[in-house]
């Protein structure tokens, strides 16, 4: 496939080529194998209608100017949407639509008081050890309760009886810029300069030493080391074998760190049937359970993405996208009225529980098992190192916490082979770091 580098990375998404692009600033090459047909992983960019675009993943840089992706969007000329954005996520701005009626201001204000003090109850049971589910120390018997659960069911993608009270994230607070060119198109200009090899998935991976071997339908990858960037659901499903196995620890780190759901529907209409007034986000919900959450693009186009999450949204992805469409649609038709439905013309779906590169959309941690994000990162004999958004610590489920991860492992590669070669250069005589870089494995 290629010359042996130093480094195979698996996975060409967001963590994989910040890994990729920081190892080759320092001076260390790299191969990166994707098993897929296009580099972006979980970001990734569709036309909806032309010029409105639709993310299937990503969609917001979280933390505005801090996330290093504004700073990419920047070099590359791509706009982001930082005038629109505190007027579109403005927590006022956010709409509770019960039945198919808007709640007047002061359920409003009831509903956003149950919120906080929600996310407070949280937030003090994340330092008790273990640390409970949400579900442990929220008011379940609020009528604010349904809306709350929807919202933790996608940002969590995790039902609230399954989320760990410590594995809070950026993404429940201020959501940031959206990127009207599609994140995943972001992603995609700032990657398109690292050399991938698509179609290549990793099947089997040796690392028993010397060095690596990376099987693929293309061939075998050699290398001193290999970084996994894959999601926690593609590595629990079995599909890449290790040889050695991997130790008990890596595995509970693993099981604790299961992938959420959230899917998106997304909605273009023929006209602007939202009015200035509508756009922005809702939260809908009535006494037959059926319950989302519906972006409004803030950005002008005359689009919608609808969410669900949890066991609901893996539900709904099972009865398919003629059922995922006719939901958006009638959540819609909620809050704006009937006549909307003849103003559709495309959607489409995602199925992320079901994606075959992932099998989820991102890594929540289960009660008690938050701490397992550091052993997941944890390299293993110096030999295979972990990057990827379910090791990132503060900024997990993220494109961004992808990114910095990438950057953190290149960094730990780089002060391995570094120490490395540095033990080696006095040594004239037979060089014992070599014996112990390439000696069988523990
Ligand atoms: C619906 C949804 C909404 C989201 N919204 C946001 C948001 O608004 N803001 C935000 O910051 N983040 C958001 N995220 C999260 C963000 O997209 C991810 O955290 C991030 O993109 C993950 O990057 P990664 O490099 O860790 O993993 P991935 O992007 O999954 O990259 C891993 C790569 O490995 C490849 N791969 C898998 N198995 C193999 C194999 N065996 N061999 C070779 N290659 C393999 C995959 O194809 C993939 O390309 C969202 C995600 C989803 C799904």
């Amino acid at each position: 496939m290629s010359d042996q580098r130093d480094v195979v990375i698996i996975g060409a998404g967001s963590s994989g080529l910040s890994a990729a692009k920081e190892l080759q600033r320092l001076g260390i090459s790299t191969t990166v194998i994707e098993g897929s047909h296009r580099i972006g992983g979980r970001a990734y960019s569709e036309e909806l209608v032309p010029g409105t675009w639709f993310d299937l993943g990503c969609a917001w840089l979280t933390d505005g100017d801090d996330n290093p992706f504004a700073r990419i969007a920047d070099s590359l000329g791509i706009l982001l949407g930082r005038s629109t954005w505190e007027a579109y996520n403005n927590t006022d701005n956010h709409r509770f639509i019960h039945n198919g009626v808007r709640l007047g201001r002061e359920e409003h204000d009831a509903c956003r008081r149950y919120y906080d003090e929600s996310y407070e109850a949280v937030a003090v049971a994340a330092g008790t050890d273990p640390e409970p589910s949400m579900s442990d120390v929220i008011d379940l018997e609020s009528p604010y309760a349904p809306p709350f659960l929807e919202s933790v069911a996608t940002g969590w993608g995790v039902d609230v009886d399954g989320v760990s009270c410590a594995d809070n994230t950026t993404s429940t607070g201020e959501l940031g810029y959206p990127v009207p060119h599609g994140y995943g198109n972001l992603v995609a200009a700032w990657g398109a300069d690292v050399e991938v090899t698509l179609n290549a998935r990793a099947e089997r991976i040796d690392w028993s030493g010397p060095g690596v071997a990376v099987e693929t339908p293309k061939g075998t990858v050699k290398a001193d080391l290999v970084l996994v960037t894959v999601s926690t659901g593609m590595m629990a499903s079995g599909e890449i074998a290790f040889d050695p196995l991997l130790p008990d620890w890596k595995l509970e780190a693993i099981q604790g760190l299961p992938m959420g759901t959230e899917n998106k529907m997304g909605l273009a209409f023929d006209t602007d049937v939202f009015g200035p007034e509508g756009r922005g986000h809702h939260t809908v919900w009535s006494d037959n359970a059926d319950s989302a959450k519906v972006d409004v693009n803030g950005m002008g186009f005359n689009s919608v993405s609808v969410f669900t999450g949890g066991r609901h949204g893996i539900w709904l992805e099972k009865q398919g996208p003629q059922a995922c469409h006719d939901f958006a649609v009638d959540r819609v038709a909620e809050i704006f009225g009937n006549d909307i439905r003849k103003h559709v013309v495309r959607s489409i779906t995602t199925a992320w529980s079901s994606e075959p590169w992932t099998y989820g959309s991102w890594a929540c941690a289960l009660p008690g098992q938050a701490h397992q994000r550091e052993p997941l990162g944890q390299a293993l004999d110096d030999r295979m190192f972990f990057a990827g958004e379910a090791t990132s610590i503060g900024s997990q489920g993220t494109c961004d916490g992808a990114y910095k991860s990438g950057i953190r492992a290149a960094e730990e590669i780089a002060a391995h082979i570094k120490g490395t070669a540095r033990d080696r250069r006095p040594l004239r005589t037979p060089d014992p770091c070599f014996s112990r870089l390439h000696a069988p494995r523990r």
